[in-house]
Protein backbone atom coordinates (compact mmCIF):
# COMPACT_ATOMS: atom_id res chain seq x y z
CA UNK A 1 0.00 0.00 0.00
CA UNK A 2 1.03 3.09 -0.86
CA UNK A 3 1.44 5.23 2.09
CA UNK A 4 0.38 8.75 -0.02
CA UNK A 5 -3.17 7.02 -0.81
CA UNK A 6 -3.63 5.54 2.70
CA UNK A 7 -6.60 7.35 5.10
CA UNK A 8 -4.21 7.67 8.22
CA UNK A 9 -4.69 10.82 9.71
CA UNK A 10 -1.27 10.94 12.51
CA UNK A 11 -1.40 13.95 15.40
CA UNK A 12 1.28 15.08 16.68
CA UNK A 13 -0.08 15.81 19.98
CA UNK A 14 -2.37 13.68 22.42
CA UNK A 15 -6.23 14.17 22.07
CA UNK A 16 -7.48 15.51 25.58
CA UNK A 17 -10.19 12.87 25.65
CA UNK A 18 -8.36 9.75 25.71
CA UNK A 19 -7.19 8.86 29.42
CA UNK A 20 -5.40 5.85 29.15
CA UNK A 21 -2.53 4.90 26.67
CA UNK A 22 -3.96 2.61 23.80
CA UNK A 23 -7.06 5.19 23.63
CA UNK A 24 -5.04 7.85 23.07
CA UNK A 25 -2.53 5.95 20.57
CA UNK A 26 -5.41 4.66 18.52
CA UNK A 27 -6.21 8.20 18.33
CA UNK A 28 -3.09 9.68 17.55
CA UNK A 29 -2.02 6.89 15.12
CA UNK A 30 -5.24 7.33 13.27
CA UNK A 31 -6.63 4.11 13.95
CA UNK A 32 -10.08 5.48 14.75
CA UNK A 33 -11.70 8.50 15.48
CA UNK A 34 -15.24 9.09 17.65
CA UNK A 35 -18.50 9.55 16.47
CA UNK A 36 -20.55 9.63 19.69
CA UNK A 37 -19.35 8.48 23.13
CA UNK A 38 -18.58 5.22 23.33
CA UNK A 39 -19.22 5.12 19.77
CA UNK A 40 -16.30 4.84 17.18
CA UNK A 41 -15.33 4.37 13.08
CA UNK A 42 -12.51 2.66 12.63
CA UNK A 43 -10.32 3.79 9.72
CA UNK A 44 -8.36 1.56 7.49
CA UNK A 45 -5.19 1.09 9.79
CA UNK A 46 -7.35 0.16 12.92
CA UNK A 47 -9.78 -1.93 10.98
CA UNK A 48 -6.83 -3.88 9.73
CA UNK A 49 -6.38 -4.91 13.42
CA UNK A 50 -9.55 -5.68 13.95
CA UNK A 51 -9.41 -8.32 11.18
CA UNK A 52 -6.37 -9.43 12.09
CA UNK A 53 -7.62 -10.59 15.29
CA UNK A 54 -10.85 -11.84 14.09
CA UNK A 55 -9.19 -14.07 12.16
CA UNK A 56 -7.11 -15.12 14.41
CA UNK A 57 -10.67 -15.82 16.69
CA UNK A 58 -12.21 -17.59 13.11
CA UNK A 59 -9.08 -19.97 12.82
CA UNK A 60 -9.54 -21.08 16.67
CA UNK A 61 -13.19 -21.29 16.96
CA UNK A 62 -13.51 -23.38 13.44
CA UNK A 63 -10.42 -25.65 14.63
CA UNK A 64 -12.29 -26.22 18.14
CA UNK A 65 -15.67 -27.57 15.81
CA UNK A 66 -17.26 -24.07 16.44
CA UNK A 67 -19.69 -23.08 13.61
CA UNK A 68 -19.65 -19.45 12.13
CA UNK A 69 -23.29 -17.61 12.04
CA UNK A 70 -24.50 -14.17 11.71
CA UNK A 71 -27.50 -13.37 14.31
CA UNK A 72 -29.24 -9.54 13.86
CA UNK A 73 -28.50 -6.86 15.58
CA UNK A 74 -32.04 -5.47 15.93
CA UNK A 75 -34.15 -7.89 18.44
CA UNK A 76 -37.57 -8.46 18.83
CA UNK A 77 -38.59 -7.45 22.59
CA UNK A 78 -41.06 -10.61 22.77
CA UNK A 79 -37.80 -13.31 23.33
CA UNK A 80 -36.54 -10.92 25.63
CA UNK A 81 -39.51 -10.77 27.67
CA UNK A 82 -39.87 -14.67 27.67
CA UNK A 83 -36.60 -14.92 29.75
CA UNK A 84 -37.74 -11.61 31.59
CA UNK A 85 -34.58 -10.13 30.34
CA UNK A 86 -36.82 -7.01 28.92
CA UNK A 87 -37.06 -6.06 32.33
CA UNK A 88 -34.17 -7.06 34.54
CA UNK A 89 -31.61 -6.13 31.86
CA UNK A 90 -32.00 -2.20 32.83
CA UNK A 91 -30.58 0.79 30.81
CA UNK A 92 -27.74 -1.01 29.18
CA UNK A 93 -30.29 -2.67 26.82
CA UNK A 94 -31.53 0.03 24.01
CA UNK A 95 -34.98 -0.14 23.30
CA UNK A 96 -36.19 1.13 20.22
CA UNK A 97 -39.96 1.05 18.10
CA UNK A 98 -40.68 0.21 14.76
CA UNK A 99 -43.51 1.43 12.26
CA UNK A 100 -45.66 -0.54 13.85
CA UNK A 101 -45.20 0.38 17.62
CA UNK A 102 -43.51 -2.67 18.17
CA UNK A 103 -40.64 -3.20 20.91
CA UNK A 104 -37.51 -3.87 19.88
CA UNK A 105 -33.83 -3.48 21.19
CA UNK A 106 -30.34 -3.39 20.22
CA UNK A 107 -28.64 -6.86 21.46
CA UNK A 108 -26.04 -6.91 23.48
CA UNK A 109 -25.76 -10.35 23.79
CA UNK A 110 -27.43 -13.22 21.88
CA UNK A 111 -28.49 -15.86 24.53
CA UNK A 112 -32.37 -15.49 23.63
CA UNK A 113 -31.80 -15.56 19.96
CA UNK A 114 -29.52 -18.74 19.52
CA UNK A 115 -31.16 -20.60 22.18
CA UNK A 116 -34.91 -19.81 20.54
CA UNK A 117 -33.45 -21.11 16.90
CA UNK A 118 -32.33 -24.58 18.86
CA UNK A 119 -35.24 -24.96 20.89
CA UNK A 120 -37.01 -24.84 16.83
CA UNK A 121 -34.22 -26.80 14.83
CA UNK A 122 -32.94 -29.37 17.62
CA UNK A 123 -34.86 -32.10 18.29
CA UNK A 124 -33.48 -34.57 19.00
CA UNK A 125 -29.83 -35.86 20.68
CA UNK A 126 -28.11 -36.96 17.29
CA UNK A 127 -28.44 -33.61 16.31
CA UNK A 128 -26.23 -32.79 19.55
CA UNK A 129 -23.03 -31.45 20.88
CA UNK A 130 -23.07 -27.99 18.54
CA UNK A 131 -21.65 -24.60 19.43
CA UNK A 132 -22.26 -21.51 17.04
CA UNK A 133 -20.54 -18.34 17.06
CA UNK A 134 -20.74 -15.39 15.60
CA UNK A 135 -18.36 -12.20 15.43
CA UNK A 136 -20.88 -9.36 15.47
CA UNK A 137 -21.60 -6.05 16.40
CA UNK A 138 -23.15 -5.68 20.03
CA UNK A 139 -24.79 -2.64 21.44
CA UNK A 140 -24.89 -2.01 25.34
CA UNK A 141 -25.81 1.68 27.24
CA UNK A 142 -23.02 1.64 28.98
CA UNK A 143 -23.19 3.91 32.31
CA UNK A 144 -19.39 5.12 31.63
CA UNK A 145 -18.20 4.60 28.44
CA UNK A 146 -14.39 5.04 27.98
CA UNK A 147 -10.72 4.31 27.34
CA UNK A 148 -11.94 4.12 23.62
CA UNK A 149 -12.67 0.39 22.43
CA UNK A 150 -11.74 -0.69 25.40
CA UNK A 151 -15.37 0.51 26.94
CA UNK A 152 -17.51 1.46 24.52
CA UNK A 153 -21.27 1.25 23.73
CA UNK A 154 -21.36 -0.51 20.79
CA UNK A 155 -18.53 -2.83 19.63
CA UNK A 156 -17.37 -5.95 18.18
CA UNK A 157 -17.50 -9.20 20.16
CA UNK A 158 -17.52 -13.04 19.54
CA UNK A 159 -20.01 -14.97 20.92
CA UNK A 160 -20.25 -18.43 20.79
CA UNK A 161 -22.73 -20.75 22.08
CA UNK A 162 -22.30 -24.17 23.28
CA UNK A 163 -25.33 -27.24 23.46
CA UNK A 164 -24.65 -30.24 25.09
CA UNK A 165 -26.68 -33.44 26.07
CA UNK A 166 -25.43 -34.25 29.34
CA UNK A 167 -23.10 -32.85 31.79
CA UNK A 168 -19.75 -34.32 30.70
CA UNK A 169 -20.40 -33.03 27.22
CA UNK A 170 -21.22 -29.61 28.41
CA UNK A 171 -17.59 -29.98 30.09
CA UNK A 172 -16.13 -31.39 27.29
CA UNK A 173 -17.41 -28.23 24.95
CA UNK A 174 -16.27 -26.00 27.76
CA UNK A 175 -13.09 -27.50 27.94
CA UNK A 176 -12.66 -26.87 24.38
CA UNK A 177 -13.39 -23.27 24.40
CA UNK A 178 -11.21 -22.87 27.21
CA UNK A 179 -7.99 -24.23 24.81
CA UNK A 180 -9.05 -22.14 22.07
CA UNK A 181 -9.35 -18.89 23.80
CA UNK A 182 -5.93 -19.84 25.56
CA UNK A 183 -4.61 -20.60 21.93
CA UNK A 184 -6.46 -17.14 20.55
CA UNK A 185 -4.86 -14.43 23.04
CA UNK A 186 -1.50 -16.45 22.72
CA UNK A 187 -1.44 -15.96 19.34
CA UNK A 188 -2.57 -12.42 19.83
CA UNK A 189 0.96 -11.86 21.74
CA UNK A 190 -0.73 -10.98 24.71
CA UNK A 191 0.46 -11.84 28.21
CA UNK A 192 -2.73 -12.99 30.45
CA UNK A 193 -4.37 -15.17 32.73
CA UNK A 194 -7.31 -17.31 32.63
CA UNK A 195 -8.72 -17.16 36.23
CA UNK A 196 -11.62 -18.03 37.92
CA UNK A 197 -14.89 -16.42 37.84
CA UNK A 198 -18.18 -16.25 40.14
CA UNK A 199 -20.48 -18.51 38.74
CA UNK A 200 -23.30 -17.55 41.12
CA UNK A 201 -25.45 -20.70 41.31
CA UNK A 202 -23.99 -22.91 38.84
CA UNK A 203 -20.63 -23.84 41.30
CA UNK A 204 -17.51 -25.24 39.91
CA UNK A 205 -14.74 -24.15 37.92
CA UNK A 206 -16.82 -23.01 35.32
CA UNK A 207 -16.34 -19.15 34.77
CA UNK A 208 -13.57 -18.29 33.66
CA UNK A 209 -12.62 -14.71 32.90
CA UNK A 210 -9.09 -14.20 30.59
CA UNK A 211 -7.49 -11.22 31.83
CA UNK A 212 -4.67 -9.44 30.16
CA UNK A 213 -2.31 -8.04 33.01
CA UNK A 214 -1.92 -4.20 32.70
CA UNK A 215 -1.71 -1.52 35.55
CA UNK A 216 -4.61 0.22 33.10
CA UNK A 217 -7.27 -2.65 34.00
CA UNK A 218 -10.38 -2.05 35.76
CA UNK A 219 -10.54 -5.70 37.45
CA UNK A 220 -8.57 -6.86 40.23
CA UNK A 221 -6.99 -10.11 40.33
CA UNK A 222 -5.54 -12.19 42.95
CA UNK A 223 -3.24 -14.85 41.81
CA UNK A 224 -0.66 -17.15 44.02
CA UNK A 225 2.98 -16.77 43.51
CA UNK A 226 3.41 -20.66 43.70
CA UNK A 227 0.60 -22.52 42.81
CA UNK A 228 -0.88 -20.15 39.73
CA UNK A 229 -4.14 -20.25 41.86
CA UNK A 230 -5.63 -17.00 40.17
CA UNK A 231 -9.12 -15.64 40.99
CA UNK A 232 -10.80 -12.40 40.20
CA UNK A 233 -11.83 -10.51 43.25
CA UNK A 234 -15.29 -11.55 43.90
CA UNK A 235 -13.90 -15.32 44.14
CA UNK A 236 -10.98 -15.14 45.39
CA UNK A 237 -10.16 -16.99 48.46
CA UNK A 238 -7.11 -16.00 51.26
CA UNK A 239 -6.51 -18.01 54.34
CA UNK A 240 -4.93 -16.58 57.02
CA UNK A 241 -2.72 -18.61 59.16
CA UNK A 242 -4.89 -21.09 61.00
CA UNK A 243 -3.51 -23.40 64.15
CA UNK A 244 -6.45 -24.06 66.65
CA UNK A 245 -10.34 -23.96 66.72
CA UNK A 246 -12.61 -23.02 69.56
CA UNK A 247 -15.43 -25.02 68.33
CA UNK A 248 -16.90 -27.67 70.75
CA UNK A 249 -16.49 -29.98 68.20
CA UNK A 250 -13.26 -29.88 67.72
CA UNK A 251 -11.92 -29.93 71.28
CA UNK A 252 -9.67 -33.32 71.42
CA UNK A 253 -8.77 -33.19 68.12
CA UNK A 254 -5.32 -31.96 66.83
CA UNK A 255 -6.78 -28.10 66.26
CA UNK A 256 -7.46 -27.56 69.72
CA UNK A 257 -4.47 -25.90 70.76
CA UNK A 258 -5.59 -23.39 72.22
CA UNK A 259 -3.97 -20.33 74.28
CA UNK A 260 -5.44 -19.42 77.78
CA UNK A 261 -8.80 -17.46 77.17
CA UNK A 262 -8.80 -14.47 79.63
CA UNK A 263 -11.91 -12.97 81.31
CA UNK A 264 -14.15 -10.93 80.11
CA UNK A 265 -13.59 -7.12 80.78
CA UNK A 266 -15.57 -3.87 79.88
CA UNK A 267 -13.79 -1.06 78.94
CA UNK A 268 -15.05 2.69 78.80
CA UNK A 269 -13.91 3.77 75.25
CA UNK A 270 -15.36 7.48 75.03
CA UNK A 271 -16.04 8.51 71.31
CA UNK A 272 -13.98 5.89 70.59
CA UNK A 273 -16.06 4.51 66.96
CA UNK A 274 -13.16 3.54 64.15
CA UNK A 275 -11.33 0.12 64.47
CA UNK A 276 -8.11 2.93 64.44
CA UNK A 277 -9.39 5.09 67.53
CA UNK A 278 -10.08 2.19 69.48
CA UNK A 279 -7.07 0.30 68.70
CA UNK A 280 -4.64 3.37 69.39
CA UNK A 281 -6.82 4.42 72.36
CA UNK A 282 -6.83 0.64 73.83
CA UNK A 283 -2.75 0.34 72.78
CA UNK A 284 -3.07 -2.68 70.39
CA UNK A 285 -2.60 -3.58 67.00
CA UNK A 286 -5.48 -3.12 64.65
CA UNK A 287 -5.82 -6.93 63.89
CA UNK A 288 -6.42 -7.52 67.60
CA UNK A 289 -10.23 -5.92 67.05
CA UNK A 290 -13.33 -7.44 64.98
CA UNK A 291 -15.80 -5.24 64.14
CA UNK A 292 -19.36 -5.44 63.78
CA UNK A 293 -20.89 -4.47 60.75
CA UNK A 294 -24.81 -4.13 60.79
CA UNK A 295 -25.80 -4.76 56.74
CA UNK A 296 -29.13 -5.21 54.75
CA UNK A 297 -29.31 -7.25 52.15
CA UNK A 298 -32.52 -8.10 50.66
CA UNK A 299 -35.35 -8.70 53.04
CA UNK A 300 -32.55 -9.39 55.99
CA UNK A 301 -30.50 -8.09 58.13
CA UNK A 302 -27.20 -9.38 59.41
CA UNK A 303 -24.43 -8.51 61.80
CA UNK A 304 -21.03 -9.11 59.65
CA UNK A 305 -17.87 -10.04 61.91
CA UNK A 306 -14.76 -9.01 60.37
CA UNK A 307 -10.92 -8.79 61.51
CA UNK A 308 -10.49 -4.98 62.43
CA UNK A 309 -8.16 -4.91 59.53
CA UNK A 310 -9.68 -6.89 56.72
CA UNK A 311 -12.51 -5.33 54.51
CA UNK A 312 -15.95 -6.90 54.26
CA UNK A 313 -16.91 -7.71 50.71
CA UNK A 314 -19.83 -6.60 50.05
CA UNK A 315 -20.64 -8.71 46.76
CA UNK A 316 -19.09 -12.06 48.07
CA UNK A 317 -22.05 -11.35 51.33
CA UNK A 318 -24.69 -10.81 49.29
CA UNK A 319 -23.94 -13.59 47.14
CA UNK A 320 -24.03 -15.86 50.72
CA UNK A 321 -27.35 -14.02 51.18
CA UNK A 322 -28.62 -14.78 47.88
CA UNK A 323 -29.43 -11.16 46.52
CA UNK A 324 -27.52 -8.94 44.37
CA UNK A 325 -26.51 -6.21 46.98
CA UNK A 326 -25.36 -5.69 50.65
CA UNK A 327 -25.03 -2.18 52.34
CA UNK A 328 -24.41 -0.86 55.47
CA UNK A 329 -27.42 0.32 57.18
CA UNK A 330 -27.24 4.21 58.36
CA UNK A 331 -25.75 5.64 61.86
CA UNK A 332 -30.02 5.84 62.69
CA UNK A 333 -31.08 2.38 61.56
CA UNK A 334 -27.80 0.90 63.49
CA UNK A 335 -29.14 2.43 66.56
CA UNK A 336 -32.57 1.12 66.09
CA UNK A 337 -31.93 -2.30 65.40
CA UNK A 338 -29.04 -2.64 67.85
CA UNK A 339 -30.34 -0.12 70.76
CA UNK A 340 -26.49 1.44 70.52
CA UNK A 341 -24.57 3.72 68.96
CA UNK A 342 -23.05 3.08 65.45
CA UNK A 343 -19.52 2.46 66.13
CA UNK A 344 -19.93 0.24 69.41
CA UNK A 345 -21.49 -3.02 67.91
CA UNK A 346 -20.64 -5.85 69.14
CA UNK A 347 -21.44 -9.44 68.72
CA UNK A 348 -22.20 -10.37 72.68
CA UNK A 349 -25.96 -10.06 73.28
CA UNK A 350 -27.10 -9.07 70.03
CA UNK A 351 -30.79 -10.10 69.76
CA UNK A 352 -32.42 -10.93 66.73
CA UNK A 353 -29.61 -10.65 64.41
CA UNK A 354 -28.15 -13.74 62.79
CA UNK A 355 -24.13 -12.83 63.16
CA UNK A 356 -22.02 -14.49 59.78
CA UNK A 357 -18.61 -14.14 60.83
CA UNK A 358 -15.81 -14.03 58.72
CA UNK A 359 -13.41 -17.60 58.32
CA UNK A 360 -10.69 -15.39 59.33
CA UNK A 361 -12.50 -14.66 62.88
CA UNK A 362 -12.40 -18.81 63.49
CA UNK A 363 -8.59 -18.65 64.86
CA UNK A 364 -8.90 -15.68 67.24
CA UNK A 365 -8.82 -15.41 70.83
CA UNK A 366 -9.32 -12.72 73.62
CA UNK A 367 -10.25 -9.89 71.15
CA UNK A 368 -11.63 -6.83 70.91
CA UNK A 369 -15.17 -5.66 70.35
CA UNK A 370 -18.20 -2.88 70.97
CA UNK A 371 -19.72 -2.79 73.41
CA UNK A 372 -23.66 -2.68 72.40
CA UNK A 373 -23.39 0.28 74.51
CA UNK A 374 -22.80 4.21 74.08
CA UNK A 375 -18.74 4.59 74.94
CA UNK A 376 -18.12 0.72 75.85
CA UNK A 377 -16.04 -2.01 74.10
CA UNK A 378 -15.47 -5.42 75.34
CA UNK A 379 -11.94 -6.89 76.04
CA UNK A 380 -10.84 -10.74 75.68
CA UNK A 381 -13.96 -11.78 73.91
CA UNK A 382 -13.95 -15.35 72.92
CA UNK A 383 -16.25 -17.43 70.53
CA UNK A 384 -18.24 -19.92 71.87
CA UNK A 385 -17.89 -18.79 75.74
CA UNK A 386 -19.55 -15.33 75.12
CA UNK A 387 -21.05 -15.82 72.00
CA UNK A 388 -21.71 -18.00 69.07
CA UNK A 389 -22.06 -16.94 65.17
CA UNK A 390 -24.93 -18.40 63.10
CA UNK A 391 -22.56 -18.97 60.19
CA UNK A 392 -18.93 -19.12 59.14
CA UNK A 393 -18.41 -17.78 55.71
CA UNK A 394 -15.54 -16.02 53.41
CA UNK A 395 -17.19 -12.79 53.33
CA UNK A 396 -14.03 -10.52 53.33
CA UNK A 397 -11.56 -9.39 50.91
CA UNK A 398 -8.55 -10.77 50.22
CA UNK A 399 -5.25 -8.70 51.00
CA UNK A 400 -1.89 -8.84 49.15
CA UNK A 401 0.13 -11.06 51.15
CA UNK A 402 -2.70 -13.69 52.62
CA UNK A 403 -2.21 -17.25 51.86
CA UNK A 404 -3.24 -19.11 49.30
CA UNK A 405 -6.11 -21.66 49.79
CA UNK A 406 -5.34 -23.86 47.44
CA UNK A 407 -1.22 -24.57 48.22
CA UNK A 408 0.76 -24.60 50.95
CA UNK A 409 3.72 -22.55 50.58
CA UNK A 410 2.21 -19.21 48.15
CA UNK A 411 1.40 -16.01 49.02
CA UNK A 412 -1.16 -13.84 47.37
CA UNK A 413 -0.38 -11.13 45.03
CA UNK A 414 -3.22 -8.62 43.72
CA UNK A 415 -2.28 -7.36 40.26
CA UNK A 416 -4.89 -5.67 37.16
CA UNK A 417 -6.41 -6.97 34.34
CA UNK A 418 -8.53 -6.38 31.29
CA UNK A 419 -11.50 -9.18 30.86
CA UNK A 420 -10.79 -9.67 26.90
CA UNK A 421 -12.86 -12.78 27.34
CA UNK A 422 -15.26 -14.95 29.34
CA UNK A 423 -16.11 -18.56 29.19
CA UNK A 424 -18.94 -19.36 31.36
CA UNK A 425 -21.54 -22.78 31.95
CA UNK A 426 -25.16 -21.71 31.63
CA UNK A 427 -26.42 -24.96 32.28
CA UNK A 428 -30.02 -25.15 31.80
CA UNK A 429 -30.90 -21.63 32.81
CA UNK A 430 -32.06 -20.38 29.31
CA UNK A 431 -33.39 -24.00 27.69
CA UNK A 432 -35.56 -24.38 30.99
CA UNK A 433 -37.04 -20.70 30.32
CA UNK A 434 -37.19 -20.83 26.84
CA UNK A 435 -37.95 -25.04 26.51
CA UNK A 436 -35.03 -25.72 24.50
CA UNK A 437 -34.92 -29.34 24.58
CA UNK A 438 -33.93 -32.67 22.73
CA UNK A 439 -35.17 -36.35 22.72
CA UNK A 440 -32.98 -38.92 23.66
CA UNK A 441 -32.60 -42.55 22.30
CA UNK A 442 -35.70 -43.59 24.45
CA UNK A 443 -37.82 -40.63 23.05
CA UNK A 444 -37.73 -38.96 26.36
CA UNK A 445 -36.92 -34.92 26.55
CA UNK A 446 -34.33 -33.51 28.46
CA UNK A 447 -33.14 -29.52 28.90
CA UNK A 448 -30.26 -28.60 26.57
CA UNK A 449 -27.33 -27.86 28.25
CA UNK A 450 -25.43 -25.02 27.17
CA UNK A 451 -22.61 -22.43 27.54
CA UNK A 452 -21.67 -19.21 26.36
CA UNK A 453 -18.36 -17.84 25.53
CA UNK A 454 -17.46 -14.35 24.61
CA UNK A 455 -14.68 -12.43 23.32
CA UNK A 456 -14.37 -8.20 23.16
CA UNK A 457 -12.27 -7.65 20.06
CA UNK A 458 -11.77 -3.81 19.97
CA UNK A 459 -10.98 -4.73 23.78
CA UNK A 460 -8.54 -7.19 22.65
CA UNK A 461 -7.26 -4.76 20.38
CA UNK A 462 -6.70 -1.85 23.22
CA UNK A 463 -5.14 -4.52 25.67
CA UNK A 464 -2.23 -5.48 23.31
CA UNK A 465 -1.53 -1.58 23.06
CA UNK A 466 -1.58 -1.24 26.37
CA UNK A 467 1.04 -4.20 26.77
CA UNK A 468 3.32 -2.96 23.43
CA UNK A 469 4.26 0.87 23.33
CA UNK A 470 6.85 2.75 24.22
CA UNK A 471 7.19 6.47 24.19
CA UNK A 472 7.10 6.67 20.58
CA UNK A 473 4.26 5.08 20.18
CA UNK A 474 2.71 1.41 19.28
CA UNK A 475 4.55 -1.35 18.83
CA UNK A 476 2.72 -4.27 17.24
CA UNK A 477 2.50 -8.21 17.89
CA UNK A 478 3.69 -9.39 14.20
CA UNK A 479 0.38 -11.37 14.22
CA UNK A 480 -1.81 -8.32 14.58
CA UNK A 481 -0.21 -5.84 12.67
CA UNK A 482 -1.97 -3.98 10.09
CA UNK A 483 1.12 -4.15 7.99
CA UNK A 484 4.35 -6.44 8.84
CA UNK A 485 6.79 -3.79 7.32
CA UNK A 486 6.58 -0.25 6.14
CA UNK A 487 9.57 0.86 3.68
CA UNK A 488 11.10 4.51 4.63
CA UNK A 489 12.98 6.25 1.54
CA UNK A 490 14.46 9.21 2.96
CA UNK A 491 15.29 11.30 0.49
CA UNK A 492 12.45 11.53 -2.24
CA UNK A 493 15.13 13.62 -4.64
CA UNK A 494 17.25 10.87 -4.98
CA UNK A 495 15.74 8.55 -7.95
CA UNK A 496 18.71 5.88 -6.95
CA UNK A 497 16.56 5.87 -3.33
CA UNK A 498 13.08 6.06 -4.50
CA UNK A 499 13.91 3.41 -7.03
CA UNK A 500 15.27 1.00 -5.02
CA UNK A 501 12.50 1.35 -2.23
CA UNK A 502 10.06 0.63 -4.84
CA UNK A 503 11.74 -2.19 -5.99
CA UNK A 504 11.95 -3.78 -2.39
CA UNK A 505 8.42 -2.81 -2.22
CA UNK A 506 7.21 -4.47 -5.52
CA UNK A 507 9.67 -7.12 -4.22
CA UNK A 508 8.37 -8.26 -0.97
CA UNK A 509 4.40 -7.61 -2.07
CA UNK A 510 4.89 -10.24 -4.64
CA UNK A 511 5.58 -12.77 -1.58
CA UNK A 512 2.74 -11.87 -0.01
CA UNK A 513 4.07 -9.70 2.32
CA UNK A 514 1.91 -6.46 3.96
CA UNK A 515 4.09 -3.49 3.09
CA UNK A 516 3.39 -0.43 3.46
CA UNK A 517 5.58 1.97 0.89
CA UNK A 518 6.09 5.35 2.79
CA UNK A 519 5.95 7.58 -0.38
CA UNK A 520 5.10 11.11 0.92
CA UNK A 521 7.29 13.72 0.04
CA UNK A 522 7.94 14.44 3.89
CA UNK A 523 11.19 14.64 5.67
CA UNK A 524 13.27 11.75 7.15
CA UNK A 525 12.30 12.83 10.75
CA UNK A 526 8.78 12.66 10.23
CA UNK A 527 8.85 9.36 8.17
CA UNK A 528 10.55 8.10 11.25
CA UNK A 529 8.44 9.75 14.01
CA UNK A 530 4.87 8.43 12.41
CA UNK A 531 7.22 4.52 11.70
CA UNK A 532 7.26 4.23 15.14
CA UNK A 533 3.98 6.01 16.33
CA UNK A 534 2.24 3.38 14.29
CA UNK A 535 4.09 0.68 15.02
CA UNK A 536 4.80 -1.50 12.36
CA UNK A 537 7.12 -4.33 13.52
CA UNK A 538 9.96 -3.73 10.72
CA UNK A 539 11.48 -0.57 9.07
CA UNK A 540 13.46 -0.85 6.14
CA UNK A 541 15.29 2.26 5.46
CA UNK A 542 16.65 3.25 2.40
CA UNK A 543 19.35 6.37 2.60
CA UNK A 544 21.52 7.77 0.26
CA UNK A 545 24.47 6.23 1.91
CA UNK A 546 23.41 2.64 1.90
CA UNK A 547 22.66 2.42 -1.71
CA UNK A 548 25.95 3.77 -2.93
CA UNK A 549 27.00 0.15 -1.77
CA UNK A 550 23.72 -1.75 -2.47
CA UNK A 551 22.67 -1.77 1.42
CA UNK A 552 19.52 -0.80 3.36
CA UNK A 553 18.85 -1.01 7.43
CA UNK A 554 15.81 -3.41 8.67
CA UNK A 555 15.32 -1.61 11.98
CA UNK A 556 13.11 -3.89 14.49
CA UNK A 557 10.30 -1.62 16.31
CA UNK A 558 10.00 -3.60 19.16
CA UNK A 559 14.37 -3.75 20.31
CA UNK A 560 15.25 -0.99 17.81
CA UNK A 561 18.22 -3.42 16.62
CA UNK A 562 19.26 -2.75 13.39
CA UNK A 563 20.86 -4.23 10.85
CA UNK A 564 22.44 -4.27 7.09
CA UNK A 565 20.74 -6.31 4.08
CA UNK A 566 21.95 -6.14 0.12
CA UNK A 567 19.11 -4.62 -1.66
CA UNK A 568 19.13 -7.64 -4.34
CA UNK A 569 18.93 -10.40 -1.12
CA UNK A 570 15.90 -8.40 0.38
CA UNK A 571 13.84 -8.10 -2.96
CA UNK A 572 14.78 -11.86 -3.82
CA UNK A 573 14.19 -13.76 -0.60
CA UNK A 574 11.85 -11.17 1.40
CA UNK A 575 13.68 -12.31 4.62
CA UNK A 576 13.58 -9.88 7.05
P1 LIG B 1 -17.48 -6.03 31.87
O1 LIG B 1 -17.50 -6.61 33.24
O2 LIG B 1 -16.14 -5.51 31.46
O3 LIG B 1 -18.60 -5.05 31.62
P2 LIG B 1 -19.06 -8.15 30.87
O4 LIG B 1 -18.99 -9.14 31.97
O5 LIG B 1 -20.24 -7.28 30.76
O6 LIG B 1 -17.74 -7.24 30.88
P3 LIG B 1 -19.46 -10.17 28.87
O7 LIG B 1 -20.93 -9.97 28.85
O8 LIG B 1 -18.90 -11.39 29.46
O9 LIG B 1 -18.76 -8.87 29.49
O10 LIG B 1 -18.93 -9.96 27.37
C1 LIG B 1 -17.91 -10.73 26.78
C2 LIG B 1 -16.72 -9.88 26.41
O11 LIG B 1 -17.10 -8.73 25.65
C3 LIG B 1 -15.96 -9.30 27.57
O12 LIG B 1 -15.06 -10.25 28.08
C4 LIG B 1 -15.26 -8.11 26.97
O13 LIG B 1 -14.06 -8.50 26.33
C5 LIG B 1 -16.23 -7.66 25.89
N1 LIG B 1 -16.99 -6.47 26.34
C6 LIG B 1 -18.01 -6.42 27.21
N2 LIG B 1 -18.47 -5.17 27.35
C7 LIG B 1 -17.72 -4.39 26.51
C8 LIG B 1 -17.71 -3.01 26.18
N3 LIG B 1 -18.58 -2.17 26.73
N4 LIG B 1 -16.80 -2.56 25.27
C9 LIG B 1 -15.92 -3.41 24.70
N5 LIG B 1 -15.89 -4.72 24.97
C10 LIG B 1 -16.76 -5.23 25.87
MG1 LIG C 1 -20.60 -5.30 31.31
Amino acid sequence: MYYSKLLIPTLREYPGEAEVISHRLMLRAGMIRRLAAGIYNYLPLGYRVIRKIESIIREEMDRAGAQEVFFPMVLPAELWRETGRWDQYGKELLRLKDRNDRDFCLGPTHEEVVTDLIRREVKSYRQLPLNLYQIQTKFRDEIRPRFGLMRGREFIMKDAYSFDTDETGAEKSYRKMYDAYMAIFRRCGLTFKPVEADTGLIGGSFSHEFMVLADTGEEAIVSCDSCGYAANMEKAEGRVAAGFSLRPQDVGTDLQVCPELLPLEKKITPGKKSVEDVAVFIGVEEERLVKTLIIRGGERIVAALIRGDHELHEIKLAKLLGCTEAQLLSPAEVEEVTGAPSGFSGPVGLKGIPIIADLAIKDMVNFIVGGNERDLHLLNVNLFRDFAPDQFADIRKVREGDECSRCDNGNLAIVRGIEVGHTFKLGTKYSETMGATYLDEHGRPHFIIMGCYGIGVGRTMAAAIEQNHDKDGLIWPSSIAPYKVIILPLNMESEKVYGAAEAIYKGLEEKGIEVLFDDRNERAGVKFKDADLIGIPYQVIVGDKGIKRGIVEIKERATRAVKEVEVEKLILTGEL
